[in-house]
């Protein structure tokens, strides 16, 4: 497809979304902004984009398709931004984060002016950050789940995966609170645990430093995303907040399940529970 593209937020999704649309529309020109001026930079030497512009207006009123790659907070910012701006009728408007439901919210203006945003978010990421990181084959196979607003034509939501083919990605239309729902259970809740162990092994290290050498194998690989970038994911917790706090209780109320059974030497559910988790677990694709 010929067309300009712009791309907000040049780190490791922005980056390897624009890296994806060049490699499925060579013909598209892809203009990058950041607030990072070494992000910039790198994007330009990389050739991960054809251009960068200082301002959001610059940038976004010649585009066909605008992709937000910023934490979600920045998002809800910049799309209040967009709506005061005088951009092409036809443009196609979507963002990366990983939450949806205010991020729809915060693109009504937009949306009642006619312009059509698609809600968007790849299932694919690296604890890694920033426009080093940007992969070309970052989202193959990877979910992609779409959430357009209802008053969004088919149509368009075709056009805009047909910007992102080259993710090669399995494209999946939700509704945003059954899109947080679900990240919710597989991503944003075993990211809270993942820093909740890591945080646990460092008070005990505090009293013994073997902690730290014995930390390994299995303790690494169940806490690698807590390595992700601590700003994404203090957004992500207070878009997140009503799915999150559920969860939190449930999680609690298995806490106390298992703690019971510790306390009661109740051998015989101690192996179900691990039965049980393991069933599912090995079923998983
Ligand atoms: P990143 O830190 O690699 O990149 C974010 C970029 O946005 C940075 O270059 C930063 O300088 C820039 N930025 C921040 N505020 C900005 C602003 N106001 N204007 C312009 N640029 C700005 O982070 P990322 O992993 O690429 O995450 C981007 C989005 O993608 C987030 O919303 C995140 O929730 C979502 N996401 C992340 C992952 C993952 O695994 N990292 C996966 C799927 C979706």
């Amino acid at each position: 497809m010929k067309g300009k593209v712009f791309v907000i937020g040049l780190g490791l999704i922005g980056g390897s979304l624009a890296k994806a649309v060049r490699h499925a529309h060579p013909e598209a020109v892809i203009i990058g902004t950041d607030i990072s001026e070494k992000n910039i930079q790198l994007s330009m030497l990389l050739g991960t984009i054809d251009d960068s512009v200082s301002t959001l207006e610059a940038g976004a009123c010649e585009a066909d398709l605008i992709l937000l790659a910023v934490p979600v907070n920045e998002t809800v910012k910049i799309l209040a931004q967009l709506a005061d701006m005088n951009l092409k009728s036809d443009v196609l408007i979507s963002d990366a984060g990983s939450t949806k439901d205010t991020v729809v919210k915060a693109a009504k203006p937009l949306i009642d002016k006619g312009v059509a945003f698609i809600g968007g978010h790849p299932m694919a990421g690296s604890h890694k950050s920033g426009a080093g990181a940007a992969k070309l084959h970052l989202f193959e196979h990877a979910f992609y789940l779409l959430t357009p607003g209802d008053s969004i034509e088919e149509k368009k939501v075709e056009r805009l995966k047909e910007w992102l083919k080259g993710t090669r990605a399995n494209f999946l239309v939700v509704t945003p609170s059954m899109h947080d729902k679900l990240t919710g259970v597989v991503s944003h809740f075993p990211h809270i645990v993942a820093s909740g162990l890591v945080k646990q092994a460092e008070n005990y290290s505090k009293e013994n430093k073997l902690i730290s050498r014995l930390a390994a194998g299995g303790f690494r690989d169940i806490t690698r995303i807590a390595s992700s970038s601590p700003e994404m994911w203090r957004d992500i917790l207070l878009h997140n907040r009503d799915v999150l706090l559920e969860l939190m209780k449930d999680w609690l109320a298995e806490m106390e399940h298992v703690k019971g059974l510790v306390e009661n030497g109740d051998s015989e559910e101690i192996l179900r529970f691990f039965a049980d988790a393991k069933v599912f677990r090995d079923d998983l694709p």
